[in-house]
C-alpha cells in the first residue's frame, strides 16, 4: 500500500492500537500501524488478562466501553483460536467490601459462603469472565487486521511532525509512549508456569497495593501475579519479585508451588486521571487519542475502539 492510498495511520500495537486498526480496517479503510516495537514486546502482551474495568475513568464512558468489549469478548470465546476463554473462579478480600458494580454483568455472579473461600477471607464473590491469553490474542488481532488489508511496520515516531501527511486520520495508540505529562507509569510483573491442573481463576481484591494475588489458567499455562508499582519503569523482569508472586499465589493453590517457570513478563500501565478518547485536528491530520486505559485496557478495546471508529468519519 502506498503513502497516498492511506486512510488511516494507527500509532502502537499494543491491544488498543491492534484493535482500533482492526475496526478500521474492517470498516473499509486502509490502514497501517507504526509501533515503536512489535506487539509481543507491548505492556498489553504482559496483562493476565482478565475483563474487569478496575480503577479506570470516568466511570460513565467506562461502563460503555467496558460493556461493549464484553459482548465482543464473549463472542470470540466461542473460537479457542482467539487465545479468550470464559473461566470460572473467585474473587476473595481478606476484608468486608462491597462487591464490584459491573459484578452484575457477569455470568453466574454470586456471593461465595465464607466456607469457599480460602483461610483469611472474609468476602468474596464467584463468577465466570472472559480470561485472555495475550500471546494468543495479540496474534489473532494481527492476523485478523491482515485479513482485512492492513499491516504493521516497525517504526518509533519522535515528533507528531512525522505522521503530517501520512493519512488523512491519525490515532494515537501509544500508551505510555504518549507523551502526556498527565501519564504515569504503574509497573506490573508477572509470572507464567506450566499449568498443574488449574482450571479456576482466584483474585484477591488487595485494594490499593504494590503487591496483587491472582492467578488465571490459559490451557498449558497459568499467570500468576502480580504487582503494581507506581512510578516504576523498569522492564527488566525481577526474579525477586517472581519468587514472591509464586509464593503468594501458592499459599491459595498449593498446585502452584514448584510449577515449572515458562515466562517472566513485565509491562508499564499506562495511568492516567481519565482514560483519554478524544478527537481533536492536527494540522491536516484528524487526530484521535486512545491511550492511558491504566490497568484496564484489554477489558476498554472494543469499546474504545467503536469509539474512534465513530470519529474518523
Ligand atoms: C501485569 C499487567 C497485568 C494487566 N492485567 C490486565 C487485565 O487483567 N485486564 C485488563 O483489562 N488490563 C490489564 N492490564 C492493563 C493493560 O495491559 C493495558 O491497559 C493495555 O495493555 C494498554 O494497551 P495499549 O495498547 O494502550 O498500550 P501498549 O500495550 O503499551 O502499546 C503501546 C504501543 O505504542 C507503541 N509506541 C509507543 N511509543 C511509540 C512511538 N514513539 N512511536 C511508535 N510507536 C510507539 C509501542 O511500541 C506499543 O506498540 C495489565 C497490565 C499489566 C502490566
Amino acid at each position: 500500500m502506498s503513502r497516498r492510498d492511506l486512510d488511516a495511520l494507527v500509532i502502537g500495537a499494543g491491544v488498543s492500537g491492534l484493535t482500533t486498526a482492526v475496526c478500521l480496517a474492517e470498516a473499509g479503510m486502509r490502514v497501517i500501524i507504526w509501533t515503536a516495537e512489535p506487539p509481543e514486546r507491548t505492556t498489553s502482551y504482559a496483562a493476565g488478562a482478565m475483563w474487569g474495568p478496575y480503577h479506570v475513568e470516568p466511570v460513565d464512558r467506562v461502563r460503555v466501553w467496558s460493556a461493549q468489549t464484553l459482548e465482543v469478548l464473549r463472542q470470540l470465546a466461542t473460537d479457542p483460536q482467539t487465545g479468550v476463554r470464559l473461566v470460572s473462579g473467585i474473587e476473595a478480600s481478606r476484608k468486608p467490601v462491597d462487591p464490584p458494580e459491573w459484578g452484575s454483568q457477569l455470568g453466574g455472579f454470586r456471593t461465595c459462603e465464607v466456607s469457599e473461600l480460602p483461610d483469611g477471607f472474609a468476602t468474596g464473590w464467584r463468577y465466570t469472565a472472559p480470561i485472555l491469553d495475550m500471546p494468543t490474542y495479540l496474534g489473532y488481532l494481527r492476523g485478523r487486521l491482515e485479513a482485512a488489508g492492513g499491516g504493521i511496520e516497525i517504526r518509533r515516531i519522535d515528533s507528531l511532525d512525522e505522521v503530517v501527511g501520512v493519512a488523512p486520520v491519525v490515532v494515537n495508540c501509544a500508551g505510555m509512549g504518549a507523551r502526556d505529562p498527565e501519564l504515569a507509569p504503574v509497573r506490573g510483573q508477572l509470572v507464567a508456569v506450566e499449568n498443574p491442573g488449574i482450571t479456576e481463576f482466584f483474585s484477591e481484591d488487595t485494594g490499593v497495593s504494590p503487591d496483587l494475588l491472582h492467578f488465571y489458567p490459559h490451557g498449558e499455562t497459568v499467570v500468576l501475579g502480580g504487582t503494581a508499582q507506581p512510578g516504576e519503569w523498569n522492564r527488566e523482569p525481577d526474579p525477586g519479585i517472581a519468587a514472591a508472586i509464586v509464593a503468594r499465589c501458592a499459599e491459595i493453590e498449593p498446585r502452584l508451588r514448584g510449577a515449572r517457570v515458562v515466562e517472566l513478563r513485565v509491562g508499564l500501565r499506562p495511568t492516567r486521571p481519565f482514560v483519554r478518547v478524544e478527537k481533536r485536528q492536527f494540522r491536516s491530520a484528524r487526530m484521535i487519542h486512545n491511550y492511558g486505559h491504566g490497568g484496564a485496557g484489554v477489558s476498554l478495546s472494543w469499546g474504545c475502539a467503536a469509539q474512534v471508529v465513530a470519529g474518523s468519519g
